[in-house]
């Protein structure tokens, strides 16, 4: 498959690049590691004639951590964010979804940017963000705006960013003692697969190590967007954590769950895996709450 043809853009700075597409009004689309842009415009189901290439935007780059925030770049690689264990408490729960990404090679190219901008509902990154209660930084010459990531998905593949804007970086509150995190993904492959259903959850437990001060469920594959599960999430709150209430708590995601049946699979199946991987995620949330 040929690439249909197009010019490439390849500014230093974001200063530069949103003078690009803003002279293109628009209609130019940025290029981070060209994972789902490029197989797209080779399927031609997108044919953008001016590329802008970020790959020598050094701003988009980097993980910080300062006054109570983690800052990332939006063109940090699903490969580095895998091993992000440095600040295991904050981004251990990004870190597990990122490793499941793609294939190795897939990882080593795809940015985090580029995986919430897709806005796929089976996309990997957006539910260890959605329990992080993350926030995207919206940038264009005319300044930037930060959106919650809970605001930021409109539906399958459309988000609330203008044509002008970059996503410049995530940003995440730093995690409190006693916090947790989960992932866990189903496939119809063992690896290279999008994702069946996903499940992430972020539990952090009060200073007794036992009851659940703030719980986070987030499942995808299963609704129009990534989402938040509020049933979930109320049915944990203030319990004692155990086996039987992540149990239960699997069973109200199912409330929270609008999932379709297409050729990969049946609502119902998916319906049972949203319980089923929601326990999953809870337990390994627990178990890595309870070593911090
Ligand atoms: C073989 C294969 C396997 C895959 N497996 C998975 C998987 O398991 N899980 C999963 O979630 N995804 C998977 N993907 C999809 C893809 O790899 C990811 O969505 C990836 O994170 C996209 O990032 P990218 O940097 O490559 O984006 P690009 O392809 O460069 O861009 C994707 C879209 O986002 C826009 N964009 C990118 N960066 C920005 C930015 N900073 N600001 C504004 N817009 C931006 C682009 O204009 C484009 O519309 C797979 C893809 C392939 C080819």
């Amino acid at each position: 498959m040929l690439l249909p043809a197009f010019e490439y853009h390849r500014p230093t700075g974001l200063a530069e690049a949103f003078e690009v597409l803003d002279h293109y009004a628009g209609k130019a689309r940025v290029l981070a590691g060209g994972t789902d842009l490029l197989v797209n415009m080779k399927r031609k189901t997108v044919a953008p004639k001016q590329l802008v290439g970020l790959e020598r935007v050094a701003e988009l780059l980097g993980v910080r951590a300062g006054n109570g925030r983690i800052e990332i770049g939006a063109r940090e690689t699903a490969a580095r964010l895998a091993g992000a264990g440095g600040i295991a408490r904050d981004l251990g729960v990004l870190a597990m979804a990122a490793a499941k990404l793609g294939s190795p090679q897939v990882r080593n190219l795809a940015t985090i940017g580029g995986n919430l901008c897709t806005a796929r509902p089976a996309a990997d990154m957006p539910l260890p963000l959605l329990v992080l209660d993350a926030r995207v930084v919206l940038a264009g010459s005319a300044g930037e705006r930060e959106v919650g990531l809970d605001a930021f998905f409109a539906g399958p593949g459309q988000t609330v960013a203008q044509p002008k804007e970059i996503l410049t970086k995530v940003v995440i509150d730093r995690a409190e003692p006693g916090t947790g995190g989960g992932f866990v993904k189903l496939g119809l492959r063992r690896t290279l697969e999008i994702a069946l259903v996903n499940a992430a959850a972020l539990l952090t437990l009060d200073v007794d190590g036992k009851t659940i001060k703030k719980a986070r469920v987030a499942l995808g594959a299963v609704a129009p967007t990534p989402i938040r599960a509020p049933e979930a999430e109320r049915v944990l709150l203030g319990k004692v954590a155990s086996d039987e209430l992540f149990a239960h708590a699997g069973e109200a995601a199912k409330q929270d769950a609008r999932p379709i049946t297409d050729h990969r699979g049946s609502a119902t199946f998916r319906l049972e895996m949203v319980s089923v991987l929601t326990r999953r995620a809870l337990h390994q949330a627990w178990e890595n709450a309870r070593e911090q």
